[in-house]
């Protein structure tokens, strides 16, 4: 049984006509050997074959199934915790660093799209965070002042400007503070211009062992086929049993429901990716073709991943909240797709990047945290500098060693 995912996926249900890659037959060798086809291992081979960098992508199921499939792809760049919050674990210097590489990121994200057109349904839009309770309009209020202080366009909602039919106490409105896109095309997109520029993608292909020499990597498929390289990366999402057993975070679950389409939606929404200050919290997007996605409620992973009983319990919060935000068409409100997955916090909300401490050849990748897609843009970005011995101060926030 698959314990990334369970339920049923609304993005890999909906996508049918999909590139396929041949599997690893015989002995190969590239200079980076990447590890893991989600969209982290895309988004590293677009930026390696961007820099020249000669590199091979192997994925030991399909292409796009891993959290990749059920991932809610929202964009944005602000952490799941508030500063205030944050300051427990991290500097608040640190906090607004990683805010504005976030900003970066939508920007290069954007760039992406420019350059080899929109095929994965991309869409900027504005980010929006609100409290609909009293008592924390104060941490609101506190939250907008420390962003607008450090020179971010946002906007203080309350009550008298709230522009939503759902209540609000308090809310930051960030102008094209996110993005939408959908993720499993979003990887294909990737791979397929990677490969023209000379990528070498291989899937149903699984590295079960690495040995590590003074100069180079070996890694051997599980029939036995030998990957010679330079460099490895890990990007294997959330299991890295095969690199370490260091634990990078906590692991949970998290539920996300999906509407059918529906016809009278505020238009608004599709215009903004929005977030509760509630804990645990819920977030809201809309998709291409006008359903609403709605995640959140998570739960510590080992009472809950294969419950199915605790699942439709989450599924029926999520769909009662949804009601409650959405309360004009709460009685047209079907929900078409249920699911939910592993999901891994880190206590300073932060992914990890970086060259491993012991094995010089091996960097790993690793978009920890409700960011994981902005932090493997960045990630991919800062591997191809690492990799020509480039190195960036401001990539420190995720060193692998905090
Ligand atoms: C429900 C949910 C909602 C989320 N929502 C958001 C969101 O809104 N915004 C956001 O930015 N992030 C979000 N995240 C986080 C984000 O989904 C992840 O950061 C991202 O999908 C991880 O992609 P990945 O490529 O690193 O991992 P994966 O997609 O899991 O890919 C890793 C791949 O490695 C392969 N692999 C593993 N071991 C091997 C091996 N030995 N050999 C070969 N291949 C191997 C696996 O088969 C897998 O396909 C969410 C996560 C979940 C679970």
């Amino acid at each position: 049984m698959n314990s990334l995912v369970q339920g049923k996926p609304y993005f890999t249900n909906i996508n049918t006509e999909f590139n396929q890659y041949k599997y690893l037959s015989k002995d190969a060798s590239t200079e980076v050997l990447i590890i893991g086809g989600g969209v982290t291992g895309a988004l590293i081979s677009h930026y390696l074959t961007e820099n020249k960098i000669n590199c091979m992508l192997v994925e030991k199921s399909r292409i796009g199934h891993g959290s990749t499939s059920i991932t809610t792809a929202l964009l944005k760049y602000d952490l799941d915790d508030n500063l205030a919050y944050l300051n427990q674990y991290t500097s608040l210097e640190n906090c607004i660093k990683s805010y504005k590489l976030g900003v970066k990121a939508l920007s290069d994200l954007k760039d992406i799209i420019s350059a080899q057109g929109n095929y994965c349904d991309y869409k900027a839009t504005d980010s929006f965070l609100f409290t609909n309770k009293t008592i924390e309009e104060k941490e609101i209020f506190q939250e907008y002042q420390h962003r607008k202080n450090t020179g971010f366009d946002i906007q203080f909602i309350d009550t008298s400007s709230n522009p939503f039919e759902f209540d609000i106490k308090a809310g930051i409105l960030s102008k094209e503070g996110g993005a939408v896109l959908d993720p499993f095309k979003f990887t294909h997109q990737l791979l397929s211009n990677a490969e023209k520029k000379g990528a070498k993608i291989y899937e149903n292909t699984l590295i079960n062992k690495i040995i590590y020499k003074e100069n180079s990597v070996e890694a051997f498929t599980e029939f036995g086929h030998k990957i010679t390289c330079k460099y490895i990366v890990c990007a294997t999402g959330y299991d890295i049993s095969l690199f370490t057993h260091k634990p990078y975070g906590t692991k949970l679950v998290t539920y996300n429901i999906v509407t059918s389409p529906i016809d009278n939606f505020d238009p608004q929404l599709k215009e903004v990716i929005v977030r509760d200050n509630c804990s645990p919290y819920n977030y809201l997007r809309m998709t291409s073709d006008n359903r609403v996605i709605l995640g959140g409620e998570d739960e510590p992973y080992e009472q809950s991943i294969f419950n199915k009983a605790m699942a439709e319990k989450k599924y029926s919060i999520l769909t009662e909240r949804l009601k409650s935000l959405l309360p004009s068409i709460k009685d047209d409100i079907q929900i078409d797709f249920k699911l939910c997955g592993e999901f891994i916090s880190t206590r300073d909300n932060l992914g990890f990047i970086g060259r491993d401490g012991f094995h010089k050849n091996l960097y790993y990748c690793l978009g920890y945290g409700a960011n994981g897609l902005i932090f493997s843009i960045l990630g991919g970005q800062y591997l191809s500098k690492l990799l020509k011995n480039q190195d960036d101060p401001d990539m420190e926030i995720f060193n692998l060693n905090r």
